[in-house]
């Protein structure tokens, strides 16, 4: 599925974040150590190889709703943006953080020129945000961030599971 807003693609695909070949900088949903870990981070520095972590290392600890950029090694993707979500019902205001994360990460792919972006259902995993009310936020982030885009004009959001994207799917097309 797919929205055109001020002249930016939002797209939802059900996939793999480390598989985004068409993407300038795929988001890491990182710990705040800027560490492999499960899930998302595992699978990225997995692809990315070992120079992902020496690279994010020196610019941890990071804070909930932040975000920092590197560079993509062996990824397909030229970048890595990895963004430390609130974990749900410890870190508060968790909406307003995780809206931070979306806002942060579309900030910094501006800066650095990108015109693409992937992002994972932060926060949705082992941080436990209930994915309809994660979907909500993140989608609207986006609607109102893309509007003051000049360089990145596609978001894409890679959902893990068919169930995942219908979420999203139901709450784009509301919006
Ligand atoms: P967090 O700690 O921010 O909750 P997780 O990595 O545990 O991050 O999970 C975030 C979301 O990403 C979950 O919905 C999970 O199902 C999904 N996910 C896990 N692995 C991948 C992957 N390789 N590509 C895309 N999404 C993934």
């Amino acid at each position: 599925m797919q929205k055109v807003v001020a002249g930016v693609t939002v797209e939802l695909v059900q996939g793999d974040i480390t598989a985004q070949k068409d993407i300038g900088a795929v988001v890491n949903a990182a710990n705040s150590q800027l560490r492999p870990g499960g899930g998302v981070a595992g699978a990225i520095h997995r692809a990315a190889g070992p120079e992902l972590e020496e690279e994010g290392v020196p610019l941890a600890p990071i804070k909930p709703g932040e975000a920092v950029i590197t560079k993509g090694y062996n990824l397909p993707n030229s970048h890595v943006i990895h963004c430390l979500g609130p974990v749900f019902g410890a870190d508060k205001p968790e909406d307003k953080l995780l809206a931070d994360c979306y806002k942060n990460a579309l900030a910094l792919a501006e800066e650095h020129n990108l015109q693409s972006i992937a992002f994972p259902a932060i926060s949705t995993g082992a941080f436990g945000y209930p994915i309809e009310e994660a979907a909500e936020i993140a989608l609207k982030t986006v609607l109102e961030k893309v509007k003051t885009l000049r360089n990145v004009n596609l978001v894409r959001f890679v959902l893990f599971s068919e169930k995942d994207l219908k979420v999203h799917e139901k709450v784009l097309s509301r919006l």
